[in-house]
């Protein structure tokens, strides 16, 4: 039988996604986006999405989104809730014609589109789930037992790819925070300056660092300063855009390189990932809250230093912050070369 226009098409886009995800250096969120594009084409939905797990296999590594609300950083999930975690929990795909009718779905506020049915399939890699493919719709009955096979092929013949270019990120990311790792920093910051150098735009740099972190661990012992740590991370995330590479430097010091963004911009976001930190304390767990405060240094590239001297910049800056009583953001001048002396030693 001749195949119709139909599967023509999908067969069309198959191929080409699978000609994208062998892309020899494959950048994670674009495979993952590739696969949640290649999902809306073939499948009557109106949101497709993409959750991976970490290296713990407990939580959330990295997303994408297609469809609506994509502009949204991807709703993390926990083992066993919701649908997407019971898919994770119980290994299997779910076919769900109206999730209103189905006691495991949680709806999300703020999660920008409307859920109504929903096919979820496991991404697998050595006999183990290592994410879901999910998409949705905000019709009843939107999918078929046709469309969840096609949506199970998608899983299988992308969970290759996927995972490799999961474990070349786990090798960049720490594991506390899923922030990329400090061997993640230099290359990319010299990358980003090659890029602004040949396209004319700017490129910024804020360095954050924790005030009086060791006293949480004092107060509260290493467990707690992990747990803010990760909160800290999580909501620099939240508050950044996709584009931007936040970098854990080490201890509690945090690098957010920002590519194509004027000095005015860089200082607009330190400050609400200031603010936002000083105004709301980090919910610990156990009754626990903490007063966090950060401070932060800030260097624009002067389109002729090298990226060590643009580093060491905000390096210089965020000492300025330190010294000035911390919680608070610094600007680095064209006169910050590299730190001098009186900076280096801790101020009080
Ligand atoms: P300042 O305001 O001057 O930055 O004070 P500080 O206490 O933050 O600075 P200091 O560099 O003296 O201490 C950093 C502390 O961060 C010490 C260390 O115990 C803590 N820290 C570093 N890495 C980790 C980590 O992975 N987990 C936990 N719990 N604590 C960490
Ligand atoms: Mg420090
Ligand atoms: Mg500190």
């Amino acid at each position: 039988m001749a195949a119709t226009k139909k599967d023509r098409q999908a067969l069309v886009i198959l191929l080409e996604l699978t000609r994208e995800l062998t892309n020899p250096r494959p950048q994670l969120e674009d495979s993952l986006r590739a696969v949640t594009e290649a999902a809306l084409e073939l499948l009557p939905g109106n949101h497709a999405s993409i959750r991976l797990l970490d290296g713990s296999h407990a939580e959330l590594l990295s997303g994408a989104r297609s469809g609506s609300g994509r502009d949204q950083a991807p709703m993390t999930f926990k083992r066993g809730e919701g649908i997407i975690g019971w898919v994770v929990d119980h290994s299997e795909g779910v076919l769900v014609d109206d999730v209103t009718k189905d006691d495991r779905f949680i709806e999300k506020v703020g999660a920008g589109f409307s859920i109504r049915s929903l096919l979820a399939e496991p991404l697998w890699s050595a006999g183990q789930v290592i994410g879901v493919l999910s998409i949705s719709s905000s019709e009843l009955l939107a999918f078929s037992t046709d469309h969840q096979t096609l949506a199970r092929l998608l899983a299988n013949c992308s969970s290759p790819p996927i995972e490799r270019a999961r474990l070349g990120r786990l090798a960049m990311t720490d594991d506390l925070t899923l922030a990329y790792n400090q061997r993640y920093l230099q290359p990319r910051v010299y990358e980003e300056i090659e890029r602004a150098r040949r396209s004319g735009m700017p490129v910024s740099v804020l360095l954050m660092d924790l005030d009086h972190f060791k006293k949480v661990n004092d107060d509260y012992g290493h467990a707690v300063g992990d747990i803010a740590l990760r909160l800290f991370a999580d909501r620099v995330r939240a508050m950044v855009r996709r584009m931007d590479v936040f970098v854990r430097r080490g201890g509690e010091e945090f690098t957010l390189v920002m590519p194509s963004t004027t000095l005015e911009h860089a200082v607009a976001t330190a400050e609400r990932i200031r603010s936002h930190l000083a105004d709301s304390p980090l919910s610990a767990g156990e009754g626990i809250f903490l007063q966090q405060t950060v401070s932060i240094g800030l260097a624009t590239w002067d389109r002729s230093e090298t990226p060590e001297e643009l580093q060491q910049r905000a390096d210089v800056a965020m000492y300025r912050a330190k010294a000035l009583g911390r919680n608070r953001v610094a600007v680095a001048d064209d006169s910050d070369g590299p730190m001098p002396i009186s900076l280096r030693a801790k101020p009080a």
